[in-house]
């Protein structure tokens, strides 16, 4: 094993892979690449949490870094106060974000309150598989206190980046349901000091997430779907279990795609402005089509949230974000926000003055086909750069997988980081056609397999 860190930090199934001893020898690792100074110290609800954060916090302070332990928090909450108090190292924050209770993670965020580039998790990985962290002496040990202030301070953020007064005058309902994950601590009280009547929906942290599996997909939020039109509400919000995305229910009870309530929040953040877009490569051409009415310009990445914070935070992009909910603010701050978001998409429906709904009809229609293929890990590469050979005559793209560009909709197959599949994302303007750009994603990956 040459590598701890994935997409979206270290993660493991809790006991297996994910140990105390993991975690001490982690924490020393981060501690020795920040060097000796203060790192925030942050969890989500799940059960485990309190183990790893102290086996990490053991660990950087077994090499002299002080702690200052935020709680239960989301995970932009922690980002925002290492960003915004600053002179800290940085932060580590325990969480498996959106991934079953069984599992857990450790994640390392910079001074600058980003997610670290892939270039620092390899130096953090070297320590770590080198055994170069070296305890500090008695005298030098780290220590560790608590502060309770996290939550406030970013909630009070979030309400001076939005048109307040405005959301507060609609006095809209909203059924909140942050999934037993760290959601609870933020958002039922964010939306209350914005006037809103809420309704919270698994909103005690527990992690045994007893309400629902923590991936806000359409799958899990059947409750959700239900209440928010027996509710009359507004609108209905769902957070993955680190808060760090939110996805939409609309008044009629209807999901609300990411790339939708995306494409509705970059067209709010371009009027009156333009401006850059950043998004993956995976994102709906939805996106393409409102940037370009708003006079903006949408600028394609790799897939990996932390790809398109730091894209953002070196072009100076106006907006950006990701299909699955994570949406990003650079005036706020560089990494996806889950209340932020929330805030946002009330502000955007106060001002237009429409429900939910109005809004998502109004977008460009295109029909999304997804499916993937298995591909032993041992055969990604081969079978990658079959389906580039495969595709040496088409229109594409090499981003991040293979992109195929037709004449009415595109289709684009790359393997995925997490699992021993290829992911196909075919879109259309109809869904026969989608359905027909799938199939030939499908093929190309099943050739490419026999190749
Ligand atoms: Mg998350």
């Amino acid at each position: 094993m040459t590598r701890l860190f994935g997409t979206n930090g270290i993660r493991g199934i809790v006991g297996k892979d994910m140990t105390a001893d993991l975690a001490v020898g982690v924490g020393r690792a981060i501690g020795t690449f920040f060097g000796r100074g203060v790192v925030a110290l942050a969890r989500d609800t799940r059960l485990s949490g309190p183990m790893l954060a102290r086996a990490t916090a053991a660990g950087l302070m077994a090499v002299g870094c002080d702690i200052v332990d935020l709680g239960v928090v989301p995970t932009p909450a922690a980002q925002y106060y290492v960003a915004k108090l600053g002179g800290l190292k940085g932060a580590v924050v325990i969480t498996a974000s959106h991934n079953p209770r069984e599992f857990n993670g450790i994640k390392a965020i910079d001074a600058g309150g980003m997610e670290m580039r892939r270039e620092d998790e390899e130096a953090i990985e070297a320590i770590f598989f080198e055994r170069r962290a070296r305890p500090a002496e008695w005298s030098a040990v780290g220590d560790l206190r608590s502060d309770p202030s996290a939550i406030d301070r970013y909630m009070r953020g979030i309400v001076a980046r939005v048109d307040a007064d405005a959301i507060r005058k609609r006095a809209l309902t909203v059924v909140v349901d942050p999934g037993n994950g760290a959601g609870c601590v933020v958002t039922p009280y964010l939306l209350s000091s914005l006037g809103c009547r809420v309704i919270s929906l698994h909103g005690q942290g527990d992690g045994a997430f007893p309400g629902r599996n923590p991936e806000p997909v359409a799958e899990n939020l059947s409750d959700l779907l239900r209440i928010v039109p027996e509710a009359h509400a507004d609108l209905g919000v769902a957070h993955d279990g680190d808060a760090d995305r939110a996805i939409f229910v609309d008044e009629a009870g209807d999901f609300v795609y990411g790339d939708k309530s995306l494409a509705l929040l970059a067209r709010a953040a371009l009027r009156g402005r333009g401006g850059t877009v950043v998004t993956p490569v995976s994102t709906s051409r939805i996106l393409d089509d409102v940037v370009r009415e708003a006079g903006g310009e949408v600028v394609r990445t790799k897939v990996g949230a932390p790809i398109v914070a730091r894209v953002m935070f070196e072009s100076g992009a106006a907006f950006g974000g990701e299909e699955n909910g994570g949406v990003i603010f650079p005036e706020h701050q560089f990494c996806r926000d889950g209340a932020m978001a929330v805030a946002k998409m009330l502000e955007l429906i106060a001002h237009e003055g429409k429900p939910m709904s109005r809004l998502v009809a109004e977008l460009p229609a295109y029909h999304l086909k997804k499916g993937s293929v298995h591909v032993p890990a041992d055969r990604r590469d081969a079978v990658l750069a079959a389906i580039v050979r495969l595709s040496a005559d088409r229109k594409v793209d090499a981003i991040d997988g293979i992109k195929i560009h037709a004449e009415d909709g595109s289709v684009l197959v790359r393997p995925s980081g997490t699992e021993p599949v290829f992911r196909i994302y075919a879109e259309a303007r109809t869904a026969a056609r989608a359905e027909a750009l799938a199939k030939e994603g499908r093929d190309l990956i099943e050739r490419a397999l026999r190749a």
